[in-house]
């Protein structure tokens, strides 16, 4: 199995320490011809933004599109609004996903923060069902879910932070920076389901 990390920008080497920490052989993609060898992706927390432009300027767009409809992506905050349908912007967009985000929606910088999440799915990598420890930072919320969509996790308060539809995954916080391991190999399943 080969995982790629989406490194156009933003926090792609966490991700790659988590996977081989892992034991999962995982590159950084910048172009679209390393997407062939891959059999999952992850688009990193960053700025949505700047992933916008840039996957525009690589030619990145379409690959992007082709492999998400074949194979598992995992949008981890920024990464959760590129993969997104809708982000209440003209801004690029993969549109792989069935959900609107709204970005930057708890506030700025200084607003970021963290939560204990009840995530049933997780038990299918670890049947102990712990709470699920989540970093927050400038973090978009999941506005609404459609269609094939499901939600996967709220806050205390029903707000939407992590949904999963089919092979692709979105969390607005980010599971690169802890060491709970089990996102990463929620993931890993849908991967394998794929191969
Ligand atoms: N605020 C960023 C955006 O809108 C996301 C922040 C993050 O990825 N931590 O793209």
């Amino acid at each position: 199995m080969q995982i790629g990390v989406l490194a156009l920008q933003g926090d792609f080497a966490e991700h790659l320490v988590l996977l081989r920490r892992l034991d999962v052989q995982a590159v950084e993609v910048r172009l679209p011809a390393q997407l062939d060898s891959l059999d999952g992706l992850i688009i990193p927390g960053g700025e949505s933004t700047t992933f916008g432009k840039l996957a525009v300027h690589y030619g990145l767009v379409e690959p992007l599109r082709q492999f998400g409809q074949r194979k598992a992506i995992w949008g981890t905050c920024a990464g959760a609004i590129f993969v997104s349908k809708d982000a209440h912007r003209d801004q690029p967009l993969l549109g792989l996903m069935d959900i609107s985000v709204a970005r930057n929606a708890f506030g700025r910088q200084v607003a970021s923060f963290e939560a204990n999440l009840d995530v049933p799915a997780l038990c299918q990598v670890d049947p102990d069902g712990r709470p699920y420890h989540a970093i927050f930072i400038r973090a978009p919320l999941i506005e609404a879910v459609r269609g094939q969509a499901q939600v996967l996790a709220k806050l205390e308060d029903g707000r939407i932070v992590a949904a999963q539809e089919g092979h692709l995954l979105a969390t607005s916080f980010h599971p690169e920076l802890t060491e709970d391991t089990r996102f990463h190999q929620y993931f890993l399943q849908l991967v394998r389901s794929r191969m």
